[in-house]
C-alpha cells in the first residue's frame, strides 16, 4: 500500500504542480484544466441503486472509468467475466495477493473482493477520473493508501422495506442470499459517517445528478488543478 502511494509522488501527477519539467508543462495545453485523476467510491448496501447509478454515471462521463475489481464470488446470470468483475478461484485471488497486485482487498458475505491496482494507476496518470464500487472495508483502506484525492459516497435506500422490494426484483439472488444481504444492510449502514458525502436515493435520475454534482465540485477544487500555478504565474508575473 506505501509502495502505491509512493507510486504518485514519483510518477509525475504531482510533478506538474508548476515544478515540473518544461516539456511537462508545454504538453498542458489548457492549463486551467489540468487537474489531478479523483479516486470516487460509491459504497452502500446491495440494492440501493449503486450499480445503476455507477452505470449511468460512466455513461454520462467521459472522464470516468470504473475499477474492475477482482471476486472469489461465483458469476451471477447476466454477469461478464472482465466486465462486472474478474472472476477468479481461491488459488487465483491467493496469487493476486501473494504478487502485490491489489491496492486493497476485504471478504464480503463469505467471499473475497478486491480492486487491482494496475489499472487505477494508469487512469491517475492519465488525469482520469476512477470510480470505485467497493465496501467499507475497502473504502478504509483506499482513505489510508491514497486519502487525498479519495471523494467517498455513501448511497442509502429511502427505507428497508424498499431496499428489500429492490433485492427481489432483481431476481438475481436467491431467497437465502436475498435474506443475508438484508440482515447485513444494517451493518454496513452503520459505516455511513465514515464518508464525505450521504444520499438517499429516492429517485434515481435526483441521485445521479447529485453524485454528477459532487464530482464536478471536486474536479474544481484548487489543490486539484495542477495547471492554475503556471496559470496564475502567467496571469499576474512570478514576482507575486
Ligand atoms: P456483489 O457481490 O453484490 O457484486 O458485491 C458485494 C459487495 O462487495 C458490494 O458491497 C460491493 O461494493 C463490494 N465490493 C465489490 N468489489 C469490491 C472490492 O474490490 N473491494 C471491496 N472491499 N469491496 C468490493
Amino acid at each position: 500500500m506505501h509502495h502505491f502511494k509512493g507510486f504518485f509522488v514519483h510518477c509525475g501527477i504531482r510533478s506538474l504542480d508548476g515544478h515540473g519539467s518544461p516539456e511537462a508543462r508545454a504538453a498542458m495545453d489548457q492549463p486551467t484544466r489540468e487537474r489531478r485523476g479523483l479516486l470516487i467510491v460509491l459504497s452502500s448496501p446491495s440494492g440501493a441503486g449503486k450499480s445503476t447509478i455507477s452505470r449511468m454515471l460512466l455513461d454520462a462521463d467521459n472522464d470516468v472509468t470504473m475499477s474492475i475489481s477482482a471476486t472469489t464470488r461465483p458469476k451471477r446470470p447476466g454477469e461478464s467475466d472482465d466486465v462486472d468483475y474478474h472472476f477468479v478461484d481461491d488459488d487465483g485471488f491467493d496469487a493476486m495477493i501473494d504478487d502485490g497486485e491489489f491496492v486493497e482487498w476485504a471478504p464480503v458475505f463469505g467471499y473475497r473482493y478486491g480492486t487491482p491496482k494496475a489499472p487505477v494507476k494508469d487512469a491517475l496518470r492519465k488525469g482520469r477520473d476512477i470510480l470505485f464500487d467497493i465496501d467499507w472495508q475497502g473504502t478504509q483502506q483506499l482513505e489510508a493508501a491514497m486519502g487525498e484525492d479519495l471523494v467517498s459516497i455513501f448511497i442509502l435506500p429511502p427505507s428497508m422495506d424498499e431496499l428489500e422490494r429492490r433485492l427481489r426484483s432483481r431476481g438475481t439472488d436467491s431467497e437465502q442470499v436475498v435474506a443475508d444481504r438484508m440482515s447485513r444492510a444494517a451493518a454496513e449502514i452503520s459505516h455511513w459517517p465514515e464518508y464525505e458525502y450521504v444520499l438517499v436515493n429516492r429517485d434515481m435520475d435526483k441521485c445521479l445528478n447529485q453524485v454528477r454534482s459532487i464530482v464536478a465540485a471536486e474536479r474544481l477544487k484548487r489543490t486539484r488543478r495542477i495547471g492554475l500555478v503556471t496559470f496564475v504565474r502567467d496571469l499576474i508575473g512570478p514576482a507575486h
